[in-house]
Parts: C-alpha cells; sequence; structure tokens
C-alpha cells in the first residue's frame, strides 16, 4: 500500500534481490510469518543490545538479499546516528550523524515516509558520507521506524546495482521496521536513549497564526486528540486468534459508532448527519478491513495490523491535494484510531499514553474525524485547533452545530503545544495563544468579559430596525451555506439571508444530488427562515471549490476558470435541475435566485432563459408555481461594469460580490496573505464603481445589494450606505455591530462628504473617514 508513494527512478529490478524479496513479500503469508519470527528470535536472544541489533542487520541483509542494512536512530535535538550496519564500513559506527532532513536518511526520517531510489546518488537531497565507504552502492530503500507515532529511527538496504525496489519488498521492510520498533523500546538501543521522545521543557509563550473556521473565544489546557498508542506485540503467535480479536473489535467500534451518533446534540437534520451517516458506511467498507486481515495474514498481530494500514493511510493522505479524497482519508484515520483504542481497552497488547487535563480543554490535533469529536465532554470543551483543517472539513461541520471556537492551518502546532499548556483559541481574530502570561491571561478576561457585554448590547437591539438617526434604513441579511447557519437568523435578528451559497452543501457530498434531494434540502432552507427571503446563489462551483462529484478540469488559473455560472451554462441540465429544485422548494413562496459571476448580458440572458423554461415545466406539470420569482445578477466581473445599464434593466436586483469583484479589479488574489493588506477597497477608483452600480440600480428601480466581506465591517458599511446601498448582506457575527453603528449615525452629511473624497481622488480615504466620523459624532 504504502508502494505507490515511495518515488522510484527507473531502472531494471536487481534480478536476485528481486526474487528473494518477492519470495519473502508475497510468498505467501507464510514466508512473511517466517521472516518476521525469524527477526523477532534474534531481537529477542542473548547478548548485548549491540550485539543484537547487528544480528538483525545481517539476518534483515540476508532475508532480503541486500548488500547493506543499515540502522540510523533518533538522539537529541533530531540527529539520526548510525548505530548498525551490515555492508557499510564498522567504523562509521556511532560516527555517522545527520540532522533530520540531512541526506536520504534524513529526508526519510523528516517526512516519515518510505522512499525508494534506483540511483540515490543523482537525488539532489543525496549527501555523501565519507567514513561510510557507500559511494558503491547505487539503490537505496528506507524506512521510517515508528514509535507512538513518533519517528524514532530509519531502517535502510541499499544494493550495489541501480535497481527499483517493489511494491512488496517497501512493505516487507516496512513490516520489520515496526518489529525493530518494538525491540528498540524494550531498552535495546545501545549508546543512549531515543531522543524526540517528548517535546519541549520550555514554557515561554507563543502565539500561533491560523484561519478562523468558526468564531468564538476560549481558554482550556491542551488535550491532544489522538493519544499516542503503544502497541507492545507485533509479531502474531497466532495468526487465526488474531483475526478473531480483529473481528470482534470491528464489531465493538461499529455498535460504538452507532450509539454515538444518536446523541440528541446532532438530531437536527443538516450536513453533519451527511457527514456522520457518510462516516459510519466508512468504518464498514471492505477495502479497508480486507488490508487489515492481509496484514495478520502476514504475521502481525490485529493491533499492528491496524497500525499497519494506518500509516500507509496517512503516507497517502500526505500526498494527496484533492480536498474531498483528504476528508475521506482523515474519516478513514479517525476510525483507524478508534479501532485500536477498542483493541487497546480490551487486552494488555496496547496502551495509549493519554492524557486528560484537569478543568477545561482545548482540543489539539492534526486534522480530526467528525465522530471523534462527540467523543469529548462538550461541557469541558472550550476550542478546537488544528494544524490543518478548512471550513468545510467534517468536524468543522461538525463543530459548527455544537458551536465550539474552531481555528484551522496553525502551522506548527503539534510541534508547539504541549499537553495540559493553557491556550487561548481566539478564532475571531485567527490565532492561538499558548502559554499565556498573565498579562495576555487578563486580556483575555477582560476580552472575554467584553465580549459578553457586547453581546448582551446586540442582543438588546435585536429586534429593532437597522435605522441612522437621519431616519435611512437598511435592510441587514445573512450569508449563509449551511442548514445549520440558519439558526443565526433567529440570534441576529436578521432581515432574511441575503446570499445562500448552494455549492457548501455540494462540497461535502460525494454524490451529485439530484433534484429530489436538492428540493428538500432546500424546502427545509424556507421553512427555516420562517417567510423571512432568502437569496439563493446557484452552484458557484470551481475555482477554489471542486466539488467531489464533478469531474473539474485542473486549470492553471482556477479563479479565472470553466467556474460558477459557466459551467452552468455550459451544462444547462445541472443549472436546470438545481433550478427545477428551487421552483419546488418554493410552491407558493417567494423565489430570490442570482447567478455568479454574470461577465456578459447575454450570459445573464440565458440563464433567465432558463428560469423561464423551468416555470414553463412546472406550470405544464400543473404544479405549484412560486408566489414570485425575482431573479438577479452577481456583480463580480468587471466586464459587467461597461454594460450594467443594460443589465440592471432586465435584472430584478443585482447583488455586488465585492470580494471576487475587488480582486478581479486589483487583480490581486483574494486568498494570498502576501496581497492581504497591500490594497485597500477605500480608494477612489473602487469607490467609484460602488457607486455606478448602486446610482445605475436606482435608476432602473432594480435593487442593489452587497454581500461580500465589506458589509460586515462598520466604517465601509456606513460608506456603502453613504453610497447609496440600503440592502447589506453579511456574516452573523457581523450583524449585531453593523446594526449598532447605523443606528447611532446620520448619513446625511456623510455622504456629502464621501462624494467629495471620490471627486478629489483623495488619499487615504480610511483615515480621513475615519477622522470625520470622530468629529461628527
Ligand atoms: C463575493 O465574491 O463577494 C461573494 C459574496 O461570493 P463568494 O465569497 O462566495 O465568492
Ligand atoms: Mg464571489
Amino acid at each position: 500500500m504504502t508502494g505507490p508513494n515511495a518515488p522510484h527512478e527507473t531502472g531494471p529490478p536487481h534480478r536476485q534481490g528481486a526474487e528473494a524479496l518477492q519470495n519473502a513479500g508475497s510468498n505467501g503469508a507464510a514466508g512473511a510469518r517466517q521472516m518476521l519470527r525469524r527477526l523477532r528470535d534474534v531481537m529477542a536472544g542473548c547478548g548485548s543490545a549491540q550485539e543484537r541489533l547487528d544480528a538483525t542487520v545481517r539476518v534483515i541483509a540476508a532475508d532480503l538479499v541486500a548488500e547493506v542494512c543499515s540502522i540510523y536512530i533518533r538522539r537529541e535535538g533530531n540527529i539520526l546516528e548510525l548505530c548498525a550496519t551490515q555492508g557499510l564500513n564498522p567504523d562509521a559506527l556511532y560516527r555517522t550523524r545527520m540532522a533530520f532532513g540531512e541526506g536520504l536518511v534524513g529526508f526519510i526520517a523528516e517526512t516519515g515516509r518510505s522512499r525508494a531510489f534506483a540511483e540515490a546518488q543523482s537525488h539532489p537531497k543525496f549527501a555523501y558520507f565519507l567514513e561510510t565507504g557507500e559511494e558503491i552502492y547505487h539503490s537505496l530503500l528506507g524506512v521510517p521506524i515508528r514509535r507512538s507515532e513518533r519517528v524514532v529511527g530509519v531502517l535502510v538496504v541499499q544494493n550495489s546495482s541501480p535497481r527499483k525496489y517493489l511494491e512488496e519488498e517497501i512493505e516487507s521492510l516496512e513490516t520489520l521496521a515496526m518489529v525493530l520498533a518494538e525491540v528498540l523500546a524494550d531498552g535495546a538501543v545501545p549508546g543512549g536513549s531515543i531522543g524526540g521522545s517528548m517535546g519541549r521543557s520550555d514554557s515561554h509563550p507563543t502565539r500561533l497564526a491560523g484561519t478562523a473556521i468558526h468564531g468564538g473565544l476560549g481558554i482550556g489546557r491542551v488535550l491532544h486528540h489522538q493519544p499516542r498508542i503503544v502497541i507492545r506485540r507485533v509479531v502474531a503467535e497466532d495468526v487465526g486468534e488474531e483475526r478473531i480479536r480483529l473481528d470482534r473489535a470491528l464489531e465493538r467500534m461499529h455498535s460504538s459508532i452507532d450509539r454515538l451518533l444518536s446523541t440528541d446534540a446532532l438530531s437536527e437534520v443538516g450536513e453533519h448527519r451527511e457527514v456522520l451517516e457518510t462516516y459510519v458506511l466508512l468504518a464498514r467498507d471492505k477495502g479497508w478491513i480486507n488490508r487489515m486481515r492481509e496484514a495478520i495474514d502476514s504475521g502481525l498481530t490485529a493491533e499492528a495490523a491496524i497500525q499497519k494500514v494506518r500509516d500507509d493511510t496517512r503516507a497517502r493522505m500526505a500526498s494527496i491535494t484533492d480536498a474531498y479524497l483528504r476528508e475521506r482519508l482523515a474519516d478513514l484515520e479517525d476510525i483507524a484510531l478508534r479501532l485500536l483504542q477498542t483493541l487497546a481497552s480490551d487486552g494488555e497488547n496496547a496502551g495509549t499514553e493519554a492524557y486528560a487535563p484537569e478543568g477545561d480543554w482545548v482540543l489539539v490535533a492534526r486534522s480530526m474525524g467528525p465522530a471523534e469529536l462527540l467523543d469529548y465532554d462538550p461541557s469541558r470543551l472550550k476550542g478546537l485547533a488544528l494544524e490543518e483543517g478548512s471550513a468545510t472539513a467534517h468536524v468543522a461541520i461538525v463543530a459548527r452545530a455544537l458551536d465550539i471556537p474552531v481555528i484551522g492551518r496553525v502551522a506548527g502546532l503539534l510541534g508547539e503545544a504541549e499537553p495540559g499548556d493553557t491556550m487561548i483559541v481566539d478564532a475571531d481574530h485567527g490565532q492561538v495563544l499558548l502559554r499565556p502570561r498573565s498579562d495576555a491571561l487578563a486580556q483575555f478576561a477582560a476580552a472575554q468579559g467584553a465580549r459578553a457585554e457586547t453581546r448582551a448590547r446586540y442582543d438588546a437591539i435585536r429586534d429593532l430596525p437597522a435605522e441612522t438617526l437621519d431616519g435611512v434604513r437598511v435592510s441587514l441579511n445573512l450569508n449563509a451555506g449551511l442548514l445549520v447557519d440558519m439558526s443565526q437568523l433567529e440570534r441576529t435578528g436578521a432581515d432574511g439571508i441575503g446570499l445562500y451559497r448552494t455549492e457548501i452543501p455540494f462540497l461535502v457530498r460525494r454524490e451529485y444530488p439530484d433534484v429530489d434531494a436538492q428540493t428538500q434540502l432546500y424546502a427545509r432552507i424556507l421553512e427555516s427562515a420562517g417567510g423571512r427571503p432568502v437569496t439563493f446563489r446557484t452552484l458557484d462551483a470551481g475555482g477554489d471549490k471542486r466539488l467531489p462529484s464533478f469531474a473539474h478540469d485542473i486549470e492553471d488559473n482556477p479563479a479565472l476558470g470553466w467556474r460558477a455560472l459557466r459551467i452552468g451554462l455550459d451544462h444547462p441540465s445541472l443549472l436546470r435541475q438545481q433550478l427545477r429544485a428551487l421552483f419546488r422548494a418554493s410552491a407558493g413562496l417567494t423565489l430570490r435566485v442570482m447567478f455568479p459571476m454574470v461577465a456578459t448580458v447575454d450570459e445573464f440572458r440565458e440563464a433567465r432563459q432558463m428560469v423561464e423554461l423551468e416555470r414553463r415545466r412546472a406550470e405544464a406539470n400543473g404544479a405549484i408555481l412560486p408566489a414570485t420569482v425575482e431573479v438577479g445578477a452577481m456583480i463580480e466581473v468587471p466586464s459587467i461594469l461597461w454594460d450594467l445599464d443594460r443589465l440592471a434593466a432586465e435584472a430584478d436586483f443585482l447583488s455586488v460580490g465585492s470580494n471576487d469583484l475587488f480582486q478581479f479589479l486589483y487583480a490581486a488574489d483574494r486568498d494570498s496573505p502576501r496581497l492581504a493588506r497591500r490594497y485597500d477597497p477605500l480608494t477612489s477608483p473602487f469607490l467609484t464603481v460602488l457607486k455606478q452600480i448602486a446610482t445605475t440600480g436606482t435608476r432602473h428601480g432594480c435593487r442593489v445589494t452587497l454581500c461580500g466581506e465589506l458589509a460586515g465591517r462598520p466604517v465601509e458599511a456606513l460608506i456603502l450606505v453613504a453610497l447609496g446601498y440600503r440592502n447589506l448582506s453579511m456574516n452573523a457575527a457581523s450583524i449585531g455591530v453593523i446594526k449598532e453603528t447605523l443606528r447611532s449615525r446620520q448619513i446625511s452629511n456623510l455622504d456629502k462628504f464621501i462624494e467629495f473624497l471620490i471627486e478629489k481622488n483623495a488619499a487615504d480615504i480610511r483615515n480621513r473617514v475615519t477622522t470625520f466620523l470622530r468629529d461628527h459624532p
């Protein structure tokens, strides 16, 4: 399984070695079992630790017909040291040392992945260690030796001919490395202890930046998800018995998952249910179960077999960029851990290094499966920090349903956060603070107090209109994409949903939802809106939102590629199905639908024609039609700015997608951190464009709204209202602050000032407006 991940250089397989290894690897399970037992006996035999390691490399070299077999052990400071060798110069023992990342062996340790090289010396990572005399060997195969998921060394074989190692050979060496890890952990480490086993000893405060996935502020002690599992016995005594143990554990795990998912907190319908149901199916995946059975047949215990398949999955994950597939593999990782824990809890062959601190927790993980979150007491869980993870990660969707602050993409998190450390998750500002000093703790307490106060103030104006002191009424709406977001309507008092991103539910589904599934979903959304208007945006797929159920091309410029309405117009059946579902769900109600990325008036016409076709179809079928149908266009592509008059004359409403419009006008990738502060939207050119859109819309009696991030920032929102916008849509967290800001201001004097600044092409509009607002409270 790991084979496909091990990069190969081409070269003829070494006949003799290849055959011997094939025999070891696939001469059947019996051959593999014999080899494992022989190795275990050697390692458990008498003699000093060094003598046993020397015998080990001899046995492996002979069994695998390799000219060289060496063991490198990890020492303090992430240094690898040559501790045993068959074939290299014995004088190099305990002299050849390399850092993680240095040379091919260091590269294998650093990446934690097996690698095979037919021509090792021509690889850019190759480093030559003179004392070893290894220059005569061409090919090299190395696998990490792991203990409790930590790399504790590297096992290497080398051959003098440039040969291509086979997948079975890599598998065999990986299995041998597992046995070796077991013995090393028992203290058979000559020349000192294994380093890097526990983390840092210092306790300096650290701030790590990440991406907010679900807002909020939380504090607790670090609880590492995935306690490190220690497997004590790797080689099976009785293969039949191990199979039974695996089957029993699978059975117990399946029923425990079923119980977990029936919890009340998750009973509401929503995408999280679908995510969890797929998870249940994955836990019964035959391919995965068979791979574990095969590993047992090759001589491993049930625990080692699970671990072996788990390592393989993880190695595969490292090379997969497809977000959906990664999520699937992350789910599988979650399930495998659960299975190991099930076995660990009923036997002596494995145990966890679990440590659960007192009090509240912040959960820390690389990534997590959705069901794992449910294992933790929600009343103690104050935050979740992930080294990977994105807004559509399955665990993030479940965390949103439980309203736990989540921050993702925190680089270096696992290396920095030690179990029991105090940690603040400040998801509102996309950061975590580790081991905060007393001043930071005091600040946190103050921020929490202020947050509670602010929330109380916003709650108090929840049912009041967003109306300025001089009587300008603004409709404030929410941006949503999941069913769980709908509950925010009630909480914030928003007027409706100004942007429902319909692609978000598609992103978590393997299958493309058919018309019935879509109808049900849209009907539930409308139902939970309780009569408040919902603007559905048709599928904005492509770009960075690649649907798992759709064959997207790999494009050089995905943001400018085949995406959004372009796909819908090229695949009319997809767009029409979505419109059909929207018609059915809106029977007797108002249907508001808008198209993303409209670049020309013709595109809008074509799309609108499909709405008309669906209306006729529904009519012909005698279906109840929506009471009203409003069709709008998003203004996101600059080309349409030169045809706004015609568009406004034909559309029922326009909605400015300021995130995209700004990125395309300034040719500045909206997700590039380096560009994030380079261009300010509050400059004359952009404000001129925004004003032009508002004026044109008004001239044609066409409602104009804005649903980009701009709408949720106080100064920007005031300027938008001054430019003529009366309808804004934003994230739930912004509604309170924008309503409070609008209710405390006059607009009549601000609009003249803004006009003046635009006309003068004034520099530094942001500061000038801020000063103006301060001087005109
Ligand atoms: C926008 O582009 O401003 C917008 C609201 O759409 P999205 O962020 O989904 O691209
Ligand atoms: Mg957009």
